[in-house]
Parts: structure tokens; sequence; C-alpha cells
């Protein structure tokens, strides 16, 4: 559903605008926050930028983020912000738990304010009054581009914008790489470059700038910590706190390591099971037909065909236990 003129109409009276998206957003939620952000205040609005929680240090050099509200770091001020706003926008999610304290938030206090959502999450909740959602959409920041495009504003975006929205197409996609690049992918891709998105400057940013760290981390979980089960066509890794601690693990640093399981010939499976302390947090991903969400529904969580995950309030030896007994029952279609 695309309600790009309802947004627009509805626009021209809104005054006070916040953005919002998902706990420890990534690329794609910063990318399409800061994308439209950039885009509302080029229309003369002044839109606020307000996270669940924080986010990796590898998005910290994007455009605007000096001014991104993290709630739990500020908490007063973003409900303050909130109770002030007449418009908001939920970018890169459609389950309200999604957004921690400011999805409860929003639950308890949508009445009076107009909700927009912007997301390409299956089953989305009718938390909204507007939406633009497809669930086939490489990424949010292609609904923002889309949002845009259907603004009559896309050939004359500014390179801020271009530069937001590049970032989350280039990580939801993967680098190009997942099923999701299509044909539409690679001309929006390229309309952003002409705008201004500078790819190589944008690739360096976040893909080599990571500490000392976080490389050695990924180098022990990989000789010490990948189990790979041929007769599952499956790779996972469980990480206690421990060693996140060992390493000195920041928010962000464990996103990728999940793709390395895949990367092994014959596994359509990866999956990552990370002991945050309150809970153990899970990544699922697969190549083809098997379907990660579904997995995922087993714990509490969701997502994409072949990206997903959930979570687990069980230690993590019991989690992984579930896991693999899951995993037996899920064998034939593990199998291609
Ligand atoms: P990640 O493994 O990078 O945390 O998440 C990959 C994708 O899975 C996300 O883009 C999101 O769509 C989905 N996802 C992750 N965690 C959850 C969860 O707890 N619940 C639901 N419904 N989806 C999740
Ligand atoms: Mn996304």
């Amino acid at each position: 559903m695309n309600q790009t003129p309802e947004i627009k109409r509805h626009l021209e009276k809104s005054k006070n605008i916040v953005i919002t998206t998902h706990h420890k957003p990534d690329g794609d939620a910063m990318g399409s926050s800061l994308g439209l952000w950039h885009y509302l205040k080029s229309l003369g609005h002044q839109p606020i930028v307000i996270t669940p929680t924080d986010y990796g240090h590898f998005l910290h050099w994007m455009p605007g983020n000096e001014e991104v509200i993290v709630y739990t770091e500020q908490t007063e001020k973003s409900i303050q912000v909130l109770e002030e706003s007449d418009t908001i926008f939920c970018l890169d999610y459609s389950a309200l738990s999604r957004g921690n304290e400011i999805g409860e938030w929003i639950r308890k206090h949508r009445d009076g304010r107009c909700i927009v959502m912007m997301d390409h999450h299956l089953n989305p909740e009718a938390f909204d009054d507007f939406r633009i959602w497809d669930n086939h959409a490489s990424s949010t920041c292609e609904l923002v581009y889309r949002f845009i495009d259907g603004c009559g504003d896309s050939s004359h975006m500014a390179s801020q914008i271009a530069e937001c929205l590049y970032v989350g197409i280039m990580t939801d996609t993967g680098s190009f790489k997942f099923s999701n690049t299509t044909p539409e992918v690679h001309r929006i891709i390229a309309h952003l470059l002409e705008r201004g998105a500078q790819a190589q400057m944008i690739n360096n940013k976040l893909f080599d700038n990571f500490s000392e760290n976080r490389t050695r981390f990924m180098g022990y979980c990989l000789y010490a910590k990948l189990k790979v089960l041929p007769e599952y066509h499956t790779a996972y890794m469980c990480i206690t706190e421990a060693e996140l601690k060992q390493f000195d693990i920041q928010t962000g640093d464990t996103e990728g390591l999940v793709n390395y399981a895949l990367s092994i010939l014959g596994v359509n499976f990866g999956v990552l099971i990370v002991d945050r302390g309150v809970l153990r947090k899970m990544s699922f991903r697969s190549i083809g037909s098997f379907p990660a969400n579904v997995f995922a529904s087993h714990f509490n969580g969701g997502g994409h065909h072949n990206a997903s995950g959930g979570m687990s309030e069980c230690s993590l030896e019991e989690t992984e236990e579930k896991f693999l007994h899951l995993l037996e029952e899920f064998k034939p279609q593990l199998l291609y």
C-alpha cells in the first residue's frame, strides 16, 4: 500500500513531526529516518528523530546523526518531544513491540495524532493512519525514496538524503547480494549516485571502521565458536556474555557475524545466539527456500524469509538445546 498523496496532504498542516524507528537501529533504520528527516527539513518542517536505544558507532558518521535523540539516554526530553508531536513516523518497523518504550508510548497516546508507517516487514499491525508498506521492497530506504519520488522531489533531492538512503538500501541488500536486489534497486541506486551519494566513502565508513577488538572477536568466533552441522545444512555460533566482555564488544559490533555462517559451501541456514544478559538474542539467515522467519517464530520473533530474529528467556545452554531440537523438526525443509 502506498498512501503518498494522503501523507503529503496531511503534512501540509502538520507542525510537530517525530520520526521513530526500531530498537538497536541498523543501517536501514537510521538511513530511512535520517533520509526522511533531511527531506522534511527541506520542505520547511522541523522534524525530530528519536530512536528507542543506541546504535552502532559505524552509523554515527551519517549526516544529521548529531541531532538524533536516543530515548534511553534522554528519556524526559524524548517524552516531551513525543507529547508535543502531531505526526509520528514509524520507520522500518510495523510491530509496536519493536519500538520498545516508544512503541508502548504510541500504543497509549496515538489518539489525536497521525501515525505514518513506512515499512517492509510482514504482518504489519494496524496502529497507523497512513502507510507506505511493501514487503517486497528491499528496504525502508527504498520506500522513503518512493515517497520522495511520489511527492515529485526525487530529481532535485539533496546529497545528504541520497547518502542516507544509499546506506539503508546497501545494508538491507547485503551490498546488493541478497534476493531483494531487484532491477528497481539498481535504478534507485544509480539515481542516488547521480544525486551525490559517494559509494566508496559510504562503504569505507560502514565496513572499514571497526575497532581492533571487533576484528579479533570475528576471528575468534569463526575459529573457536562456529559449529557446522552438514547433515542439517546449518552452521551456528553461541556467544557468551563473558566473551562479549573479553573483546569489549559494543552495540553493533556483532552485526554481520551471522552471515559468515552462510558463506560455507552447502550451508543453507546460519544462526547466531548471543547472551545479552537479560535475554538471549538470536539472528537467523537462510539462503533459498528455507523460511528463517517461520523458524524465528518459535523464538518470539519473525522478520523476512531469509533474514529474521528472535529471543529466548532460557539460559544460553537451554536455548541451544531448544534450537537443536527444532532443527531436527525442520530438517526436511533444510535439505536442498
Ligand atoms: P537481526 O538478526 O539483524 O537482528 O535481524 C534481522 C531481521 O530480523 C530484522 O531486520 C527484523 O526484520 C527481524 N527481527 C530481528 N529480531 C526480531 C524480533 O525479535 N522480532 C521480530 N518480529 N523480528 C525480528
Ligand atoms: Mn529494513
